[in-house]
């Protein structure tokens, strides 16, 4: 008896051991980037059912690692969005018609007929405010809503239509009217939508402690497609760098975290979908959390070739926007890894990748790179494939962003919170 429980502890012992060496190691990046970049996702491209054999698999390697899903009971978070086609504009002032030029509304709905006692909120935009940045916030805002622009704006008023080229199906309206407020009015719009559908893949590993503390570990899974015209035979943009990689990353993990089964704060991994198209996929999971309540957001892009510095290193865009860089930093010291801050700072890739929405609520949020902006001859080109990647270097950079990160998912340290009025866009 005694043996063969001896035995089964032993054994027991060494299969714990191997797994979680197993989590992140070159083989387990090399079976997951040869899924998701493989020819048969045809680019992974959102709105396409191509990106959704791409969700499948990851959501199905999110329940083989264990984790939970955030909301329902599902891992995929889908989402809608809607183009609109203006079919009729009504606007009558004072029972007389009026210039429909100058009313814009921004509706989900087929059908909306407005009119001064509708219960709208009533906002104006003044002479001297900046325009584009208000109608983003009234925009934002989610209340139905009138807003009545200055006429000193006359010239750029119709650009505020960008708020209607692709937007999220939304139950609150805004329209935007140039020149006073008049004491009767009434604002008919009729519109049809082509609706595309979206989805990110969302689980979480609840915190032992501090569930309502949530530390990110993200990066997107969509990506270009097919080309139009065949590059030397080929037509396929695998997106093995851009960003199957950061999606392993995420994937391997989830593993880790999952093994480790430790984690004091709620871990949340998310894969995005539509970074390529406007980050549509990272918005939309922004708003199912508070900011306040993120303490960190880990999002991981291109991590495929070595850096501008060589092996066992890589950058974090944003380094100087919070003391996070630091902290990753510290938890590395006696590793052979090195974090450094962005060398591009005048390529904007601290907004420029799903980092930015959450960003901009004041989270500490950056991106982890190795891509050199300045020369990586792949980058969004169909030779994108998983024969261009280092393998070994990327398993260390996603051990060594697990090892940074520790203090953070154990509660010891809380990065300090992004500045937001000190963001340049
Ligand atoms: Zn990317």
């Amino acid at each position: 008896m005694k043996k063969t429980i001896l035995l089964f502890f032993v054994a027991a012992n060494f299969i714990a051991c191997a797994q979680e060496d197993g989590a992140v190691n070159p083989k387990e990046v090399q079976r997951i980037e040869s899924v998701l970049a493989s020819d048969d996702m045809r680019g992974r491209r959102s709105g396409t059912p191509d990106i959704d054999r791409a969700g499948n698999f990851i959501a199905d390697e999110f329940g083989k690692a264990g984790l939970q899903p955030l909301q329902g009971n599902t891992f995929l978070q889908s989402f809608s969005m809607l183009r609109p086609k203006m079919l009729s504009l009504k606007y009558e002032v004072d029972g007389a018609d009026a210039d429909t030029k100058n009313v814009i509304v921004i509706t989900s709905e087929t059908d909306l007929k407005v009119n001064e006692k509708s219960g709208y909120q009533i906002e104006s935009i003044a002479q001297g405010e900046n325009i584009f940045q208000r109608a983003q916030m009234i925009v934002n805002s989610q209340k139905n809503t009138i807003a009545f622009v200055d006429n000193s704006f006359a010239q750029s008023f119709s650009k505020l239509m960008y708020f209607k080229r692709q937007m999220f199906k939304s139950p609150a309206n805004t329209i935007f009217v140039l020149g006073n407020q008049p004491k009767q009015y009434t604002i008919k719009a009729e519109h049809s939508f082509e609706e595309t559908k979206y989805a990110n893949v969302v689980g979480i590993l609840p915190g032992k402690s501090r569930k309502n503390e949530y530390v990110i570990f993200s990066g997107h899974y969509d990506h270009l497609g097919i080309a139009r015209e065949p590059v030397n035979g080929d037509s396929i943009y695998n997106g093995a760098n851009d960003d199957a990689a950061g999606t392993t990353a995420v994937i391997m993990l989830a593993n880790y975290f999952k093994k480790l089964g430790d984690n004091e704060r709620t871990i949340v991994f998310a894969a995005f979908t539509a970074e390529e198209v406007g980050g549509f996929g990272s918005q939309f999971f922004s708003k199912q959390f508070d900011p306040s309540q993120v303490v960190a957001m880990f999002n991981i892009e291109m991590i495929g070739t070595d850096s501008k510095w060589g092996n066992n290193s890589a950058y974090i865009t944003g380094y100087e926007k919070s003391n996070m860089g630091e902290i990753l930093q510290k938890n590395l010291k006696g590793s052979a890894f090195t974090f450094h801050p962005d060398p591009y700072p005048q390529q904007d890739l601290f907004y420029r990748s799903d980092n930015a929405t959450l960003a901009r609520l004041g989270v500490p949020a950056h991106t982890i790179s190795t891509s050199k902006m300045d020369n990586e001859p792949n980058y969004h080109k169909v030779s994108d494939e998983i024969s261009t990647l280092d393998l070994n270097n990327m398993a260390e950079i996603i051990k060594a962003i697990a090892l940074s990160s520790k203090t953070i998912i154990s509660g010891a340290d809380t990065p300090s919170r992004v500045k937001t009025e000190s963001l340049s866009r």
